[in-house]
């Protein structure tokens, strides 16, 4: 089994530092399940090109400790040798340790240096198809070239393999395409991995901080990865869950939350949920995006309301859609209704095609949520991709703020908001994408104005230009 990173980064040959192996010499190291052999077989100042083959030993497999096939032929005659599995990525940590690790001695600057890099594996087994892997691969932001190979060239009658001929390309350190390899790899194989040991949900977490819990697949991508051992899986979950979303003390029913106890005297939230109902009303969408859903407020509203032929909730929170689920209480509405309602899983960051398509999309009280640096992933998935036609958007004023006493100073309404806007803030963003999209935006204030300090929540809404 093969695999080729190749980086166009000037001076090329760099790759040689980064990988602490060098460009002129060929290595071979010794692994319990077979031989590993590390080559360049491309080395410019453009260009630069290391292999990483791993020759795998399958009747030592069998002899060893390690045996898992379950009948007996199936022990000698395999995939094992030739077909990139969870062996490649142990290949990788013994091989490549340091860059994976992100270290480069002589050059610690490069190894934390974004640069053009591709990873090609030759013979990548895929159960689940092109679509899941670039369901895995493009929200990381890799362009995904694939080829299926043919079960066998000379009988085509046979069909097609589960097998592919993969490269991943993204301007990125060495550090993360190596670990999103580590992690991956034995993913798109799930068969029984190698390496099934106690610490194996510590390598995941450890291996995927910063990228799995905002994966949309991360389900799925955990759940392969462990296996055979579903509870660690729901371990390994409820802790990416965490890392994901600070604020989901939300599951609890009947805990108010601070935003909403703070806003009650106000019954805000009831004004909020009106006026967003009334814009979409006043749009004549039919087909409606309630995008961050949480646990369905204006779900119900909009149930309520003929126009809306179909409303899909998205939200990155499980355990919200969990309570979604519950207070739609959708396996009792008749039929009819039912069908009017989706609720999806997954993330605002990542560009979805089951939101192209739509009338309208609503965003209440959601993008306070996003850290800044990724607001404008947001900004192209919602008004570049899925562009809905109408989108209303609701932000607190954090101006008004001042007005509830129980609030500290410089406190935000919510722990887990990453920001709070002035309506001169919120207005100079919504503007901006507005230009930058093709998009009218007005303004509205929600809630009992103050005339100094503005309403306490402000509303945009985008409308595509004509
Ligand atoms: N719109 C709802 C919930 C607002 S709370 C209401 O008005 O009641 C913010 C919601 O945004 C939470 O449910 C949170 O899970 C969701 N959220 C946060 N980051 C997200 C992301 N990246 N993608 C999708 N939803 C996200």
């Amino acid at each position: 089994m093969l695999l080729t990173i190749t980086t166009t980064h000037s001076p090329a040959s760099d790759l040689g530092y980064l990988l602490h192996k060098h460009p002129e010499r060929s290595q071979s190291f010794d692994l319990s399940f077979g031989k590993v052999h590390v080559f360049y077989p491309e080395v410019g100042l453009e260009r630069c090109s290391a292999c990483l083959l791993l020759d795998v030993d399958p009747v030592g497999l069998v002899r060893g400790k390690n045996a898992s096939a379950s009948f007996l032929l199936a022990q000698y005659v395999n995939d094992r040798p030739y077909a990139a599995s969870s062996f490649m990525s142990v290949a990788i940590a013994r091989v490549f340790g340091s860059a994976l690790q992100g270290r480069c001695k002589d050059r610690p600057d490069l190894a934390a240096l974004p640069i053009p890099l591709s990873a090609r594996i030759d013979v990548l087994p895929v159960r689940g198809g092109e679509r899941f892997l670039r369901n895995v691969f493009e929200p990381l932001g890799y362009a995904v070239d694939a080829t299926r190979c043919p079960l066998d060239e000379r009988f085509p009658e046979w069909g097609e393999s589960p097998y592919f001929a993969v490269t991943v390309q993204k301007s990125t350190t060495l550090a993360d395409l190596l670990t999103h390899l580590y992690v991956l790899i034995p993913v798109f194989d799930n068969a029984k991995h190698y390496w099934i040991g106690d610490d194996e949900m510590e390598k995941l977490l450890a291996k995927g901080e910063g990228w799995l819990a905002g994966h949309p697949e991360k389900e799925e991508i955990t759940r392969r990865y462990l296996k055979f051992q579903p509870s660690l899986f729901r371990e390994a979950l409820a802790r990416l869950v965490q890392e994901e979303e600070p604020q989901e003390a939300e599951d609890d029913e009947r805990r108010v939350e601070p935003e909403e106890a703070l806003e009650k005297p106000l019954s805000l939230n009831d004004q909020r949920l009106g006026s967003v109902v009334a814009a979409l009303r006043a749009s004549g969408a039919k087909r409606v995006l309630d995008l961050g859903c949480g646990e369905a407020k204006l779900i119900r509203e909009l149930l309520k309301e003929k126009q809306f032929e179909e409303i899909v909730g998205l939200d990155v929170s499980i355990r919200s859609l969990e309570v979604a689920q519950r207070r739609l209480k959708l396996e009792r509405l008749p039929t009819k209704q039912a069908e009017r309602i989706k609720l999806l899983h997954g993330s605002l960051m990542y560009r979805d095609k089951r939101l192209d398509g739509f009338d309208a999309a609503a965003v209440v009280e959601v993008v306070e949520h996003l850290d800044p640096p990724r607001l404008s992933a947001f900004e192209r998935v919602l008004f570049e991709f899925a562009k809905p036609r109408t989108v209303v958007l609701t932000t607190p004023n954090r101006e008004f703020n001042v007005k509830w006493e129980s609030l500290g100073a410089g406190r935000f309404r919510h722990p887990d908001h990453r920001f709070e806007w002035t309506r001169h803030e919120f207005q100079a963003w919504a503007n901006g994408i507005a230009e930058r999209f093709g998009y009218t935006v007005r303004f509205v204030a929600v809630g009992p104005e103050d005339e100094k300090l503005g309403p306490p929540t402000q509303m945009a809404i985008f409308e595509v230009a004509k």
